[in-house]
């Protein structure tokens, strides 16, 4: 299900570079058995609590490299990012400040609509290094607006780390600097994510019911 690759490449100026290549789940059909509590709502486990936690850890580390010595500002975008957001910055052993963007895409249903805003910054990111956090890289839409956004506060450089990427759904031209697993087309929920509000209390990336989306006429 999952594949980690550690690749050596020759750096411009002869050092070896190491470069850990994100983790690519390539399909929904998980040997991990849904929790009973979840299976009649959650079809299957795409990413299971343990690979979440041991992925945090290697983008930790490559976070810590980069941001050695500066001061950093993390700008977590609300609500998805919560649960990553709380395990990602405890595995940071960077002095950081915290702050939140509230941007909303998605009304009940599992498309993308107009982006609004529901909370501002309010740290001075003058200046600062800043860490830009999302739940999932889908379309790009969100994160280029928020970089448009921030950008207009002048910080020194703006990196994006986001759990998840789909690139399949790309329609800005976008990249993360960290993410964490790249995923196939699908709609997934758990870890912070959700479903019409719901589900963000799983422990682990997973795939949704059909019926969940498409409940039986009422008789
Ligand atoms: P984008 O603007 O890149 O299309 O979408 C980013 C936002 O859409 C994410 O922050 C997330 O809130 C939502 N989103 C995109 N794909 C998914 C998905 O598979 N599941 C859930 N729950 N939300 C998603
Ligand atoms: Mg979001």
């Amino acid at each position: 299900m999952v594949g980690e690759r550690d690749e050596q490449c020759a750096g411009p100026s002869g050092l070896t570079l190491i470069v850990t290549a994100q983790l690519k789940i390539k399909n929904s059909k998980s040997k991990t058995a849904v929790p009973s509590r979840w299976r009649k709502e959650v079809q299957s486990v795409l990413i299971t609590e343990a690979q979440i936690a041991r992925r945090i850890k290697t983008l930790a580390r490559e976070i810590e490299r980069d941001f050695h010595g500066r001061e950093m500002v993390v700008v977590a975008l609300l609500n998805g990012t919560v649960v990553f957001l709380a395990d990602l910055i405890r595995q940071l052993n960077l002095p950081l400040r915290l702050d939140f963007i509230g941007v909303s895409s998605y009304g009940l249903g599992t498309e993308s609509d107009h982006l609004v805003f529901t909370k501002e910054l309010r740290l001075d990111v003058r200046g600062r290094d800043v860490l830009l956090v999302d739940d999932i890289l889908d379309t790009g839409k969100t994160m280029s607006c928020v970089i448009a956004r921030l950008k207009l506060l002048k910080p020194r450089r703006i990196k994006t780390c986001v759990l998840l990427d789909k690139p399949a759904r790309r329609v800005e031209k976008i990249t993360a600097d960290y993410s964490g697993f790249e995923i196939p087309d699908l709609f997934v929920v758990g870890y912070g994510l959700d479903y019409a509000e719901r589900y963000r209390n799983l422990p682990f990336v997973g795939v949704l019911q059909p019926h969940v989306y498409h409940p039986p006429a009422a008789k």
